[in-house]
């Protein structure tokens, strides 16, 4: 079965999976969403028997239909190698009574890595199978990590530049240096005056030009984004979950069909939609808990069923959940209104005219 992808805020327009990566962001400035969202395909027992990379084939072939299997494949053999400091890639491990998925094994210790290493494999090849000639400008807007994890991944990757964005005060000072020391010939940073919503909100705007778009199309470029508005940064994400219920299924430490609760540190609502798509598949998940830090817009608007980002921004030491407007948290939206663009473009229009 095809799995074709359509913007939140307009039904009409289908693309397929590697268009909807190199777009980034839908035209009408909706978020991609897969017309259905696929089953795992093998039981869960099956798959407990793969390596990661065994398993990310088999998950993400089921979102990105068009690419080959060799394309997929050679997409995850160059994300999923030595770059991560063990063969395992995501272990799982028992610490306090709970389980924890280790997502810190990556170049850049973010557990950005687990997606941002196979972005730029999916962008090169989604542009080779559309034809683009054009050179692909990412733009992205960061809290800290992303921007780092964005730029080791897309540094020197031919066909390929990219522009990070940062909150000049709203970043701890190791993510700075992380990315001002960034090495690459195609690599750009800036740290704005503002806070992480203003850089979001600003690379949105961009995005949303039409004019500027035909501009950079005449001189050889097109936009695309790395944060998590991106499906290609979504899919990947799916993997994790999969592997860690397989993983406990492994080791007998949970019986076949048992459900597990499974609880995501929260900013732009990337991580955890994904842990909610991997429920969606058919992975036996019963609780999806939503953490927040003093910027808990997310917790109330689950405790209330009232969005409202009028507060003041606070900094934390914890500066990637410091977001007042999640931008997936629309990709929900979109679900539980019964996948109704009209609706999910009013809400969306209301939270930019009130904030609420
Ligand atoms: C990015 C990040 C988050 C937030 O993840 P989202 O997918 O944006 O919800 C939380 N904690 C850390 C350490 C991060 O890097």
């Amino acid at each position: 079965m095809d799995v074709l992808y359509r913007s939140t805020r307009g039904a009409k327009e289908e693309v397929t999976a590697s268009q909807a990566i190199l777009q980034g962001l839908a035209h009408d400035g909706g978020l991609f969403v897969p017309t259905e969202v696929p089953q795992l395909s093998c039981d869960l027992r099956t798959l407990a028997g793969m390596n990661y990379r065994e398993l990310a084939y088999e998950v993400m072939r089921l979102f990105l239909t068009d690419f080959t299997e060799e394309e997929l494949k050679g997409c995850i053999a160059g994300a999923y190698d030595e770059k991560f400091d063990t063969e395992e890639i995501a272990p799982l491990v028992k610490v306090g009574g709970a389980w924890h998925l280790e997502l810190f094994h990556g170049a850049t210790i973010a557990f950005k890595d687990m997606a941002l290493s196979i972005l730029p494999h999916l962008m090169t090849t989604a542009a080779k199978k559309n034809q683009i000639k054009n050179e692909i400008v990412i733009l992205t807007a960061t809290s800290g990590d992303t921007g780092k994890a964005a730029l080791a991944g897309f540094a020197d990757v031919p066909g390929t530049r990219i522009i990070v964005f940062y909150p000049k005060d709203g970043v701890s000072p190791i993510q700075e240096k992380q990315m001002v020391t960034q090495k690459g010939d195609n690599t750009l940073v800036v740290g704005i005056h503002g806070n992480f919503d203003d850089a979001q909100n600003g690379v949105k705007v961009i995005f949303g030009d039409e004019e500027l778009e035909k501009e950079l199309d005449a001189a050889g470029f097109q936009f695309s984004s790395a944060n998590s508005i991106n499906i290609g940064r979504l899919v990947p994400q799916v993997v994790y979950y999969v592997y860690a219920y397989v993983q406990l299924l492994a080791r007998g430490e949970i019986a076949d069909g048992e459900e597990i609760n499974v609880v995501v540190p929260t900013g732009n609502f990337g991580n955890i939609l994904a842990a909610y798509y991997a429920k969606l598949m058919g992975l036996p998940i019963a609780k999806l808990v939503c953490a927040s830090n003093e910027n808990k817009v997310l917790y109330d608007f689950f405790r209330t069923g009232e969005y409202d980002k009028n507060r003041p921004f606070i900094l934390t030491s914890s500066p990637s959940m410091d977001i007042l407007i999640s931008s997936n948290l629309e990709r929900l939206i979109y679900r539980i209104a019964g996948a109704d663009a009209g609706k999910d473009t009013e809400l969306m229009a209301e939270r930019s005219k009130s904030g609420k």
